[in-house]
């Protein structure tokens, strides 16, 4: 299959949805320089060029230890009021930069209580730092909405004080839930308690699942704690033999369940070998309802034009399968289905007629 060749500049201008994005993972070096700076945290290097080409060596030196310690010098800089209220307006206005009108942000509340926050003034202060950011893209006319996903860590056991945390704000910018963490080793069905009451509940979530660990890990996520959507989900392809689906591919499949696939992410990780043989594109094909993701745009040095051309560049997709993912993004998005309806019918849809 061959594409014509698509400028970056069409890409950056392209509407985009992200449902899979970190807020903890997409800091600016720059900023992480001087929060560091103000708290005394000590950073490998405190040139933000310098710390960039860092995160992104760290990331792919599939040294695991060197990866979660990419972690530890954004989190430590996420601990105070400042901290968080920044980087949260910040996020927005990198994703407005980057063409996102849509995007679910999310972040585990836990791992920012060191510095005595606690767990609701953490969700209280990276709203109010979102709602700013929101405020300043709308104004600089480019308007992006963003939600939360609250995420609990699967190793500790903090996951159901995360999910009434959800349940509390989700009239207040709260739009879902997830679990992050290692998945090898702890399976979805540790917290099974915690995805009942949010069943309960009727909150929405999705799991990291099928990224790390295989089709046990996608199972449970989705017949055992009821997940709506898959975080990665890129081993769903062990149940697809010769281009025919197991049953288990097939529920994904046939119940639209969407997969929240970060090409890059999972280079760096070992879920995948290539962008040109990302199962992203043999999915889409046999239509499953994909979605284009950047997991942590920092830690990864990406962005979603930077996806785009990378899928553009070397796995042959043209335009058409980008809005493809992107409408997939929108349906599949934690939002009331005439909002859902109305982002693709006003702003998806003209935006990629514009540039088509
Ligand atoms: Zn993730």
């Amino acid at each position: 299959m061959t594409a014509p060749r698509v400028e970056t500049e069409t890409l950056r201008r392209l509407p985009k949805a992200v449902l899979h994005d970190h807020l903890d993972g997409g800091l600016r070096p720059a900023t992480v320089v001087e929060l560091a700076a103000a708290v005394g945290h000590r950073l490998p290097t405190t040139d933000p060029d310098e710390l960039a080409a860092w995160y992104y060596e760290a990331a792919n030196s599939g040294d695991l230890v060197r990866y979660i310690a990419t972690f530890e010098h954004t989190l430590a800089v996420m601990q105070t009021r400042e901290g968080l209220l920044r980087t949260a307006e910040e996020y927005v206005l990198d994703l407005a930069a980057d063409g996102v009108v849509y995007a679910e942000v999310r972040y585990a509340p836990e791992l920012n209580t060191d510095g005595g926050l606690s767990l609701a003034e953490v969700v209280e202060t990276v709203q109010e730092g979102l709602a700013a950011g929101m405020a300043k893209a709308a104004a600089a006319g480019t308007p992006v909405r963003v939600g939360t996903l609250l995420c609990g860590m699967r190793m500790f056991d903090r996951v159901r004080e995360a999910a009434d945390l959800a349940v509390a704000y989700r009239d207040a910018g709260v739009v879902g839930f997830d679990i992050a963490g290692a998945e090898d080793g702890f399976p979805p069905a540790d917290h099974l308690a915690a995805f009942e009451h949010l069943r309960r509940e009727s909150v929405p979530f999705t799991i990291h699942a099928g990224e790390a660990h295989g089709l046990p890990s996608i199972h449970q996520a989705l017949q055992v704690c009821g997940a709506q959507r898959l975080g990665h989900g890129v081993r769903i392809t062990d149940d697809i033999v010769d281009g025919k689906l197991g049953r288990l591919a097939g529920w994904v499949r046939d119940r639209r369940i969407a997969l929240e696939m970060c090409p890059t992410s999972n280079l760096q990780t070992g879920a995948a070998t290539s962008i040109a043989d990302h199962p992203i594109t043999a999915l889409k094909d046999l239509g499953f309802r994909v979605t284009l993701n950047t997991d942590n745009r920092l830690v990864s040095g990406t962005t979603m034009t930077r996806e785009m051309s990378l899928l553009v560049e070397q796995a042959g997709w043209g335009v058409e399968d980008l809005r493809t993912v992107t409408v997939n993004a929108v349906k599949s998005a934690f939002l009331p289905f005439d909002e859902r309806r109305a982002l693709i019918d006003d702003v998806i849809l003209p935006g990629y007629a514009a540039a088509l």
